[in-house]
């Protein structure tokens, strides 16, 4: 079987699956959602959601949150972890998108980039949740997977995103970007894949038919 096959019958199994794609972390404007973003590393997006109501009722928009001390963000923020760098980084970035973008969170990937505690992954994220645009952010689940089944080599993070653009139509990135996520979420535990009667749907059936 061809890659462009697998990636075929990958995309109609998660279809199936994932009809539809609910973005899962809550927001009121793409401020609020790149708050949300920095805030959901090495973060449960539902610990996000639980968290972020109160940072963004005190602040939804880069003016009043560059004016809140970073030490009162962090309080809000601590149970998301890593309180202290994301604190810093959302005081910072806001005062960046206030001096240098008009006050406007900027919609292109170098200026994303260029913010606090912004790395490929996050502006990625940004630019197609918040503003539709496709891109093909990998994370870790869509690393494993892609490698799992033989739609790239995980040689490494860049090289994923490179050959999942190759083969799917630039018109489901965003959508096959969150499906791959939930079914990594709901299925993908490494010690399952073993055997042919531990594997998950997928996985099973991409190996029978290879
Ligand atoms: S079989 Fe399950 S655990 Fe193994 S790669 Fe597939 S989804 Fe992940």
């Amino acid at each position: 079987m061809t890659k462009a096959q697998r990636a075929e019958i990958v995309a109609a199994e998660l279809d199936k699956l994932y009809p539809t794609q609910e973005i899962p972390l809550k927001f009121r404007n793409p401020f609020t959602f790149l708050v949300a973003v920095v805030l959901s590393a090495q973060c449960k997006d539902s610990r996000v959601n639980e968290v972020s109501p109160a940072l963004f009722d005190l602040a939804d928009n880069p003016k009043a949150m560059s004016e809140l001390p970073v030490e009162k963000i962090r309080e809000i923020i601590k149970p998301c972890g890593l309180s202290k760098t994301k604190a810093a980084n959302i005081s910072k970035l806001s005062k960046t998108i206030l001096e240098k973008f008009g006050g406007e969170v900027p919609k292109n990937m170098k200026d994303l980039e260029s913010l606090a505690g912004v790395g490929h992954k996050t502006a990625s994220v940004i630019m197609m949740q918040a503003f539709g645009v496709p891109t093909f952010p990998v994370d870790t689940h869509i690393h494993r997977l892609a490698k799992r089944w033989r739609l790239s080599d995980g040689s490494s993070v860049e090289k994923t995103e490179r050959d999942l653009k190759k083969i799917f139509p630039k018109e489901s990135w965003n959508k096959l970007h969150l499906q791959i996520i939930f079914y990594g979420r709901e299925y993908c535990r490494a010690h399952t894949c073993k055997t042919p009667e531990t594997m998950c749907p997928l996985c099973k059936l991409l190996a029978q038919i290879a």
